[in-house]
């Protein structure tokens, strides 16, 4: 009889596989059933391996209980994918299978990947398409179209240049190839907008996909894609892997959004891995932008990424006119300057919208004591408290953690406190009482929370005649409001002197998206940016409204000072209970890469936000100027970690190609 050994990947937090044996022969990427300790749990075969050497010394080697399914989660090339970021984000194997199956394949249950019955017809729906598309855009689709197999794009449309329409055009082209198409955005928020215009254009089932299904719901549309049933999935990046049957296109909308990174757990690039999945699996791939990654535009320099543009509006309208408005001598109500105020006077008057923008949400992120001086912080992170006036509980906007609004200081007794700054609420309170009889509808992660919120806010916008929106992020992502005719920018000075990493690249882009959502039924369409660097140099080139010029500007110094996209950083971040075991840790990390050469190192640093949940933060930045270069140096820390005392007082993590220093 024989008896064959693999490699199992487990769900645990474990950089390795463990080796079991079975009679029968399975595929890669099967989920089997094992024993694992006293439990029983769900792993994935890894690889067929050669009967280990070290039988009998180890004890003996345990026994595959069943094979779970008649199919293997993925195909090769997804299969291939998860391996490849497993190694690239240095993360656990079993985690990142995890990462991309539906949570009701991660546990023992009786929950099967086998064929659903019912396939969905699909046709073009011509009734639709009766307008004509604008020469930019027939020839960006006539360009796209002809990609075949591996081929990045970059679609670079202005804001309200119709780029949607090229992504409607290019799946048809799918369906009429029998192939399935994937389209991921960066925010859940934005697929309701693009499912109803895939909706409006096809007949037959269109999937979505995000964590805010329900599990079984999640499940299903995930064997539907998988057995070809679904043809179409909109998705947000746990999407990325959908093992869509007959794939045929990538389409990756708002590819500069930091949201298609993942900042908890597991820290992937939907985006990176979405392109390296198009590699392996030979197919096309366009990643449309008004703002460009610096990534993004390095690649299409050096002839790697293909680009198509359209310059032009649907509505042949021009951009809205940026404008800097000196607040140095402006006294703020609620972060807003009298002179702003009055300029939305006059565009409320006209019956037109108005979109103020804040990065920051809740009433005011500073409530102090008027007598000492106290300032609420979080008991465990090093932030301060936010007053949310709406559920009138400080909260800290790290770990959520909500505290009772105190009645009197707890240093000096007193019961006087004040606000600083202003968040979404206080700018909503403000704006209530100066414009009493126009509606204000406040966009932000706590007015959007419930389900299907998001849509009936759109709705009332749309619906709307004289109105202010006042958001976050959210306000600033993908929509169109083409009644909003002036666009208020409160806060854009905290991205012009951040010291986060390419902190010019995500304000510059931050600001022409805000500008996009404004002035599409009008050529008059102005936006503000409430500042106190009036004469900042690079607010000043931001404010031409060139993005590529000054992109362009941000690539030639980050070349010059061998920052990325030209070279590749990694943040080696530690967490503990106490400053010195991070600090032990990180030094001796330094000590042991220091006679390396071709790496750089700075630190130990402690992170932007030095305490979270209780916990220390530091880090190091360790860059290189090549990518598999540094990647072999990271799995040789990893090893040298594994015997080390002063790591298992910390917890660690690698973050390639960070986002942020937070
Ligand atoms: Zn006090
Ligand atoms: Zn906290």
């Amino acid at each position: 009889m024989n008896i064959f050994y693999y490699d199992v990947a487990v769900s645990l937090p474990l950089r390795q596989c463990f080796t079991y044996s079975s009679e029968l022969k399975i595929k890669k990427g099967t989920r089997v059933s094992i024993p694992f300790g006293n439990r029983l749990l769900v792993g994935v075969i890894n690889k067929n391996i050669q009967k280990p050497q070290l039988l009998g010394k180890i004890g003996a080697i345990k026994e595959i209980i069943s094979i779970m399914d008649a199919y293997p989660l993925f195909e090769k090339s997804i299969f291939n994918s998860i391996l490849w970021a497993s190694d690239y984000y240095h993360h656990p194997i079993g985690e990142v299978f995890n990462t991309f199956i539906p949570t009701q394949l991660r546990k023992i249950n009786n929950n099967k990947i086998e064929p659903i019955e019912k396939i969905s017809e699909y046709s073009i729906n011509e009734e639709d398409k009766k307008f004509n598309l604008t020469k930019d855009q027939n020839k960006a689709v006539k360009e796209l179209s002809k990609a075949k197999g591996f081929l990045p794009s970059l679609l670079y449309g202005v804001t309200g240049s119709g780029k949607t329409e090229v992504y409607l055009r290019l799946a048809e082209d799918c369906i009429r190839k029998n192939k399935a198409v994937l389209i991921l955005v960066p925010e859940i928020n934005l697929t309701p907008q693009l499912l109803s215009r895939f909706e409006d254009r096809f007949d037959g089932e269109i999937g979505l996909y995000h964590s805010r299904q329900t599990p079984s719901k999640r499940l299903k549309i995930w064997l539907k894609a998988k057995f070809g049933n679904i043809k179409i999935i909109i998705g947000t990046r746990s999407a990325v892997l959908m093992p869509l049957k007959d794939i045929g296109l990538i389409i990756i909308d708002e590819e500069h959004d930091q949201s298609f990174r993942q900042s908890e757990g597991f820290k992937f690039s939907a985006r990176d891995l979405g392109i390296k999945r198009s590699q392996l699996q030979d197919i096309p791939i366009v990643l449309g932008s008004a703002t460009p990654s610096l990534q993004s535009l390095k690649l299409v320099g050096e002839k790697k990424f293909k680009k198509v543009d359209i310059l032009s509006r649907v509505d042949g309208r021009k951009p809205p006119k940026l404008i800097a408005l000196d607040i140095n001598n402006s006294p703020l109500i609620g972060g807003l300057a009298m002179e702003t105020i009055s300029v939305m006077q006059n565009v409320i008057n006209k019956g037109e919208q108005v979109l103020v923008f804040i990065n920051r949400r809740g009433f005011a992120p500073l409530y102090q004591c008027g007598s000492c001086g106290w300032v609420a912080e979080c008991k465990s992170c090093d932030t301060n408290l936010v007053f949310h006036q709406s559920r009138n509980r400080l909260i800290c906007h790290r770990c959520e953690s909500a505290y009772a609004v105190n009645k009197c200081c707890p240093v000096c007794n007193e019961d006087e406190f004040h606000f600083h700054g202003a968040g979404t609420e206080r700018v909503e309170e403000v704006l209530e009482s100066s414009f009493p009889k126009t509606s204000i509808i406040r966009v932000d992660h706590d007015s959007t929370k419930k389900v299907g919120a998001m849509e009936a806010i759109v709705k009332k916008i749309h619906s709307s005649e004289a109105a202010i929106l006042v958001g976050t992020q959210m306000l600033a992502k993908g929509h169109d409001f083409p009644k909003v005719t002036l666009s208020v920018i409160l806060n854009a000075d905290n991205g012009l002197i951040s010291p986060e990493i390419n902190a010019l690249e995500k304000i510059s882009q931050l600001l022409i998206q805000v500008s996009g959502r404004a002035g599409r039924n009008n050529n008059l369409a102005k936006v503000i940016i409430q500042t106190r660097y009036p004469d900042d140099i690079n607010l000043n080139k931001i404010k031409t409204g060139n993005y590529m010029n000054f992109a362009k500007q941000c690539l030639d110094n980050n070349m010059k000072m061998n920052l990325p996209p030209y070279s590749t950083l990694c943040l080696l971040r530690s967490s503990s209970p106490t400053q010195k075991s991070n600090l032990d840790f990180l030094e001796k990390a330094v000590l042991t890469l220091s006679n390396r050469r071709g790496i750089n190192i700075i630190g130990p640093l402690p992170s932007l936000i030095s305490k979270s949940k209780g916990n220390y933060r530091h880090h190091i930045y360790i860059q290189s100027s090549k990518k598999t270069f540094l990647n072999k140096v990271l799995k040789f820390l990893t090893v040298e970690f594994d015997k080390w005392p002063e790591s298992k007082k910390v917890k660690w993590a690698f973050d390639i190609d960070p986002i942020d220093i937070n």
